[in-house]
Formats: C-alpha cells, sequence, structure tokens
C-alpha cells in the first residue's frame, strides 16, 4: 500500500496502539503528525518516524477541548497545507460497576474517548471537503458491539463512536471522504497490561483464536482503511478481535 504524499494526523499516539498506527502509516510513505496530550512522548515518536525517512509533526494538546483541537488542526494542517487521513485514537478507561461510577468517571471518559472525536472529525472535514477526498478511521472497540461489565462509560463512548462513525459516513460519502470504525478486541498494550494472568488467560479462553492480539494487527487494519484499497468502504465497522464478537 502507497500512501506516499498523503498527511495523517494520529491523536494519542505518544505510545500503544497509535504509536503503531502512526508508525505503519509511516513505513507505507505517510507524512504523520503525532497528537499527544504528553508532548515528551509524542516527540520521541517523531524521532522514530524521521528515522523512517517521513517527515513528523509532534503536537500537544488535550483533545477533549475544543480550543486544543483547533489550534492542533491549525498547526498541523498549516504545517502539512492538507490534511488526508484522520484516526481518532486518543481513550482512556475508568472502569468500575455503574453503582460506584462517579459523575467525574463517566464525564471524563465520555469527553476524552467521543467528544474528542466530534471535535476533531468537524475541524479534518474542512480540508477534506475541499479536497473531495479523506479517510477518517475512528478507533472503537468491540465492547461498544456488546458492552462489558465494569465498563459503562467506556462502553456507552465506544458504542457513541460507532453512532458518530456511520452517521459521518453518510454526511460526506458524496464528497469522497470516508468515514469507518475499527473495533479491537482485547490487544496486548498498557491498558490490558493492568490484567492479572489469571484474567489474561481467562480472557484469551473466550477469544476464538485463543490469544490477544497486537497493536500491529490494528494498525494493519488502520492501514487499510486509509489507503485506496478501501475507497468503496464507508460507514462500516470492522473488528479486529480473533472472532470475539461475530
Ligand atoms: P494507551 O496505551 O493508554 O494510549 C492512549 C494514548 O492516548 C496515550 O498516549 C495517552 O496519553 C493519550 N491520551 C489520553 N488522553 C488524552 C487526551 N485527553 N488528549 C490527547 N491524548 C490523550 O491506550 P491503547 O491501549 O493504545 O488504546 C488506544 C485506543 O484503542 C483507545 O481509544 C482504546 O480505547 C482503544 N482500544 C484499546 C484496546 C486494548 O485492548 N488496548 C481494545 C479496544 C480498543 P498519555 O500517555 O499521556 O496518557
Amino acid at each position: 500500500m502507497d500512501l506516499s504524499s498523503k498527511k495523517a494526523l494520529v491523536t494519542g499516539s505518544g505510545r500503544g496502539i497509535g504509536k503503531e498506527i502512526v508508525l505503519r502509516l509511516a513505513q507505507a510513505g505517510c507524512d504523520v503528525a503525532i497528537s499527544d496530550i504528553d508532548l515528551e512522548s509524542a516527540k520521541e515518536t517523531a524521532k522514530e518516524v524521521e528515522a523512517l525517512g517521513r517527515r513528523a509533526i509532534a503536537v500537544s494538546g488535550d483533545v477533549s477541548k475544543e480550543d486544543d483541537v483547533k489550534a492542533m488542526f491549525k498547526d498541523v494542517v498549516g504545517e502539512f497545507s492538507s490534511l488526508d487521513i484522520l484516526v481518532n485514537n486518543a481513550g482512556i478507561t475508568r472502569d468500575t460497576l455503574i453503582l460506584r461510577m462517579k459523575e467525574s468517571d463517566w464525564d471524563a471518559v465520555l469527553n476524552v474517548n467521543l467528544k474528542s472525536a466530534f471535535l476533531c472529525c468537524k475541524e479534518a472535514v474542512r480540508p477534506m471537503m475541499k479536497a473531495h477526498s479523506g479517510k477518517i478511521v475512528n478507533i472503537a472497540s468491540v465492547v461498544g458491539l456488546m458492552g462489558n461489565a465494569g465498563q459503562a462509560n467506556y462502553s456507552a463512548s465506544k458504542a457513541g463512536m460507532i453512532g458518530l462513525t456511520k452517521t459521518l459516513a453518510k454526511e460526506f460519502a458524496a464528497r469522497s471522504v470516508n468515514v469507518n470504525a475499527i473495533a479491537p478486541g482485547f490487544i496486548k498494550t498498557a491498558m490490558t497490561d493492568k490484567l492479572s494472568d489469571a484474567d489474561k488467560e481467562k480472557l484469551s479462553s473466550q477469544i476464538p483464536m485463543q490469544k490477544l492480539g497486537s497493536a500491529k494487527d490494528v494498525a494493519d487494519s488502520v492501514l487499510f482503511l486509509s489507503s485506496s484499497l478501501s475507497d468503496y468502504i464507508t460507514g462500516q465497522v470492522l473488528t479486529v478481535d480473533g472472532g470475539l464478537v461475530m
């Protein structure tokens, strides 16, 4: 897949799945903006992108805040002069059963996971509509499709992201802007490292492929949905989960 001359912005890409997505896009020839709330991690990832011979811009900001998002897009679109690919990846968890869930736990997760995607899509579609071309990939989760005890806030945010994806796909299809979501299952990252070995084994036993996925599995799917190989696909949710949801 050749993405040379394409420009991408990936949120929450200083580490974890976002970082893997950035490196995968850069390997395919894309210049990338690495956005993270932690500027130092964004700069570290930018160095790895530059080592691949691609242009990298490190930007910091809280993607749940409108002013930060506007400033971030101004910098990135100003530097790149265009934007072809947006990946809404930044996400957090504040897990607990609903009876113990505080309003602040609900608000934090909905703001970082869902409101951020609304704010970033709004900014990204402007240059994409002008160019009559663009790819938006929203990183949702299988729990947005099937729910998960202890994750009322997180599941609702990811289900909301899927609704946002389908709506924007309809609003922008005629302008050749594709909007799709990826729903990863259980992926080996800092987020799942918090689980005990016993919990990880229990999880793996529920997955038809009997193993957790890798960040690379998710990044490869993002690459597909960012490339011309998926030009006639929009409004879809691609599960990357070893067969967990089918
Ligand atoms: P992660 O390792 O925690 O990485 C998330 C990144 O987002 C971090 O770099 C984090 O910055 C950044 N971030 C957090 N809040 C932010 C904010 N307000 N503004 C900007 N950046 C922010 O998580 P991950 O496991 O790679 O997950 C990436 C995405 O995949 C998330 O949307 C997650 O919900 C989804 N997902 C993950 C799994 C899984 O099994 N891991 C499964 C399904 C879906 P800091 O480093 O400063 O915190």
